[in-house]
């Protein structure tokens, strides 16, 4: 029997900044139509890990196989090209123009403002994601910003969508919301890989966790088949107070 192949596999990926080991020799496979967590607390390689995934940072050593074939990710525009979406912590939207001017500006290809328009409100509905494509981004609130984020991602139709601690900038209706969109997301055939520091949540949503603790993996688990307490040693050691708080 063999196995069914990974939408994504990283093997021993390592990101050094100076001697500092940021990822260090990180193996992770995420499969089609799986959301698997990216769980480590503040400090553990997260956004490290993925930004190399996006082709924002390039790794020291290690490589990425893309559905078996191995890929030099050496730029966003790489990352989407492959089929890989991604929603930051941070955003990077221009406050005094539209929603539509802004995915306009983002894309890789030139398309009018009227069709940006028109897919954006139709991927909004399906995606349950409210957004008015003419409304000014200076007007929004962080969690319809994000919802700019994601509609854009969805765009280029990804296979993979990362998104980097979106719950930390949501209120918990928000999130409940994107839970929802993670799930159709999810029902489609795509893959979602959530990072996040929140148990309960990964716990929620996650099919899988990959748990990363100063730069290495300590492990990889079906979060439901986990306590709290176990999966809080697997991100901190020892210290497990300070993530059961
Ligand atoms: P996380 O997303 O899990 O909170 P990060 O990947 O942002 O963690 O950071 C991991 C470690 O790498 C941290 O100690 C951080 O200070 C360090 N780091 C991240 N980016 C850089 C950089 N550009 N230069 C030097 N150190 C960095
Ligand atoms: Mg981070």
């Amino acid at each position: 029997m063999t196995k069914a192949e990974p939408l994504l596999a990283v093997e021993g990926l390592t990101k050094l900044f100076g001697s500092f080991a940021a990822c260090q020799g990180i193996d992770l496979e995420i499969g089609h139509g799986e959301i698997h967590a990216l769980l480590g607390e503040n400090g553990a390689g997260k956004s490290t890990l993925v930004k190399m995934l996006f082709g924002i940072l390039a790794p020291s050593s290690g490589r990425v196989l893309w559905q078996g074939q191995q890929e030099d990710i050496i730029s966003p525009a790489a990352a989407r090209k492959l089929g890989i979406g991604m929603v930051f912590q941070h955003f990077s939207l221009f406050e005094a123009l539209t929603v539509a001017e802004n995915i306009a500006l983002a894309l890789d290809e030139k398309v009018s403002i009227d069709e940006i328009s028109h897919k954006a409100a139709e991927l909004s509905k399906a995606y349950g994601l409210p957004l008015d494509p003419a409304a000014h981004v200076a007007d929004l609130s962080v969690g319809e910003r994000q919802r700019i984020e994601i509609v854009r991602a969805l765009l280029q139709n990804p296979k993979l969508i990362i998104l980097d601690e979106p719950t930390s900038v949501l209120t918990p209706q928000e999130a409940d919301r994107l839970f929802e969109t993670l799930f159709k997301l999810k029902a489609e055939g795509r893959s979602v890989l959530y990072i996040s520091h929140r148990l309960e949540e990964v716990q929620r949503i996650c099919d899988r966790a990959t748990v990363l603790r100063q730069g290495k993996v300590t492990g990889t688990c079906d979060p439901r088949g986990e306590t709290p307490a176990s999966l809080a040693r697997m991100m901190v050691g020892g210290e497990v107070a300070t993530v059961l708080r």
